[in-house]
């Protein structure tokens, strides 16, 4: 079987649907066809832009607010993770984003990660495949009155770190905010040691991606429009900057309008240290295997090509040395 490494997966956005089913029902809320769930859950093509990706995380989120949900999510996205051939993933999401019925972003964070040790008692009884790690990345989001609520996840970013959370990351709707007004958040991160990524380049535009090296990242959630900038694109080679790219998630938000010129082939001969991510595998309709697929066929990609993509991740992944060695040695067995 295929491994893979995800280092780019929305925890709202990979809700599977199955799991949405059985909690709606749990809250005794409207049955839905499975055509009109599709609607609220899955994007089209109709769909024009990020803000319009973005509504598709409402129904999930509204299904993210108890403890019982959140551990339920984790739980039934690992397990499908496991049999898509996942061996390591870094899940993210913002804990201010479930506290609308009165959990603390503390207890929020706390069952996701009982929703991992789950999984892993689950995952004892099977010995035929390798065991799938996790580690959960904090979101801050970029909003405009909600810096106590950023700070209140960066110091929970701190001491969950190793406990189940691998690092930070900065996200929501790119543009109307510009990056660098969330510096302050960074900063702190770095004095106090937390890994992070940073959204840029997505909906906005080279500038975005400057911010970002400019708060200190390292690693780029998205960055695919640096291909616009040559002087941009020579700075993430020459710094190694690390870039997870999704392919099916950039065409549903209009980053992307072709499949067939989607550049993470060109890119990666450039020496560029690309990734490849499946971003939000429900509202996308899409999974890991699925984009390495896509890609094989409309560019060509070669089997040569995905390892080096895997291995770009495992090198950019915020885990430990022991962990980086089981997870190379996985691949050239
Ligand atoms: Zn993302």
């Amino acid at each position: 079987m295929r491994k893979f490494i995800d280092l780019h997966l929305h925890l709202d956005g990979s809700v599977p649907v199955a799991t949405v089913k059985k909690l709606m029902q749990e809250h005794n809320l409207p049955k839905l066809s499975d055509q009109e769930l599709a609607h609220e859950l899955l994007v089209d093509n109709s769909c024009a832009s990020l803000e319009q990706f973005l509504q598709k995380f409402a129904l999930p989120n509204q299904l993210m607010q108890s403890k019982h949900d959140l551990e339920t999510i984790v739980f039934d996205l690992l397990c499908e993770l496991k049999k898509q051939g996942l061996v390591y993933a870094e899940i993210r999401f913002a804990p201010q984003l479930h506290t609308k019925k009165g959990l603390s972003q503390r207890q929020v964070i706390t069952a996701t990660i009982s929703g991992i040790k789950k999984f892993y008692q689950k995952q004892k009884e099977d010995k035929n495949q390798p065991e799938l790690h996790a580690g959960l990345i904090l979101c801050l989001m970029r909003f405009a009155n909600n810096e106590a609520e950023n700070m209140e996840t960066v110091k929970l970013a701190k001491d969950f770190l190793g406990k189940g959370v691998v690092g930070l990351d900065l996200a929501g709707a790119e543009g109307p905010i510009p990056n660098i007004n969330y510096q302050q958040f960074f900063k702190q991160a770095q004095q106090l040691n937390i890994p992070y990524t940073i959204h840029a380049g997505e909906a906005a535009g080279p500038d975005s991606i400057r911010q970002a090296l400019e708060m200190g990242a390292k690693r780029i959630g998205h960055g695919i429009r640096c291909t616009e900038d040559q002087e941009l694109t020579q700075y993430l080679i020459e710094h190694q900057i690390i870039l997870e790219c999704c392919a099916t998630s950039n065409m549903n938000t209009k980053a992307f309008d072709q499949i067939d010129s989607y550049p993470i082939k060109k890119m990666l001969h450039m020496g560029m240290r690309v990734t490849l991510n499946s971003d939000d595998m429900t509202v996308s309709n899409t999974n890991l295997s699925h984009e390495y697929q896509l890609l094989e066929e409309k560019t060509a990609l070669t089997p040569e090509e995905e390892t080096t993509l895997y291995l770009n991740a495992v090198d950019a992944a915020f885990t430990t040395p022991d962990e980086k060695i089981r997870l190379r040695a996985l691949i050239q067995k």
